[in-house]
């Protein structure tokens, strides 16, 4: 079991941001530290061995910041789910809702070969919208998503409760 404790102090709580009442979890002290980045890489990477997973899924924008790193680490490919609008070529698109209207993200329909095992990283997992929209979106297009890993977890929203079946791992919960 590793001591999270250092990434956890390095979290910075940032009140009323972007709007008032949401406390938002700055990750840029994490990552501007090479020690613990490389820690939370390696923490995802790990829990990773030997799940033969070939990609590894981001998600827009700060899943892409992990993700990247931890399919470097394995030696396996990147996915990016993107906000609707930014990927070029044929794409798949699952709506979801927030707090107030809804969003779209996208995958490109070539991205994952049916039966295809993946892993997906976000930075935070909320209410779960985002990653659940993440989820459908793989799971349409025939891939096994072997878990979903987040740096951090708002516990009290229970968001993984969206996510299924799929295994949760999460380095933080609050
Ligand atoms: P949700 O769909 O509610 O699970 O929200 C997850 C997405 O919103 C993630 O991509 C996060 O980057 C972002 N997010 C939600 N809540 C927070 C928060 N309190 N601090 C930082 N990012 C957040």
């Amino acid at each position: 079991m590793r001591d999270v404790s250092r990434i956890k102090a390095a979290v910075r709580d940032v009140p009323d941001f972007p709007k008032p009442g949401i406390v938002f979890k700055d990750i840029t002290p994490v990552l501007g530290d090479g020690a613990l980045f490389r820690e939370v890489i390696e923490i995802f990477a790990d829990s990773l061995a030997g799940s033969g997973v070939t990609k590894i899924v981001g998600i827009d924008a700060r899943g892409f910041i992990f993700a990247s790193a931890v399919a470097f680490k394995l030696g396996v490919g990147f996915i990016p789910v993107r906000k609707k609008g930014k990927l070029p070529w044929t794409t798949r698109a699952e709506e979801y809702e927030l707090e107030y209207g809804s969003a779209i993200v996208e995958i490109h329909t070539d991205a994952v070969a049916p039966g295809e095992k993946v892993a997906l990283i976000d930075d935070v997992l909320a209410t779960g919208g985002t990653a659940a929209a993440a989820l459908r979106l793989l799971q349409c297009c025939g891939a096994e998503v072997v878990k979903a890993q987040f740096l951090m977890e708002l516990g009290f929203l229970d968001g993984r409760k969206n996510l299924g079946a799929v295994a949760v791992d999460s380095i933080l919960i609050y």
